[in-house]
């Protein structure tokens, strides 16, 4: 598992259950971080690239629904 190349604008589904019920994040920021805003509840979430790539199930690229960048 080499470097997923998390980008902004990222759909995100990671292997553990929000506590508000939700799976799916997107990210917003990229950095030293990986920061993400789950899409449910709008709660901000930080990981280190390497757990958020540990814990992401399934990426869907940006791009699909918005073109933002
Ligand atoms: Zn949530």
């Amino acid at each position: 598992m080499t470097g997923t190349p998390f980008k902004v604008g990222d759909r995100i589904t990671l292997k553990k259950k929000h506590p508000c019920g939700g799976f799916d994040w997107e990210v917003y920021r990229i950095g030293a971080d990986i920061r993400m805003k789950c899409l449910t509840c709008e709660r901000r979430l930080m990981l280190s690239r390497r757990d958020a790539e540990r814990r992401t199930v399934s990426r869907e690229e940006a791009g699909k629904t918005n073109f933002e960048q």
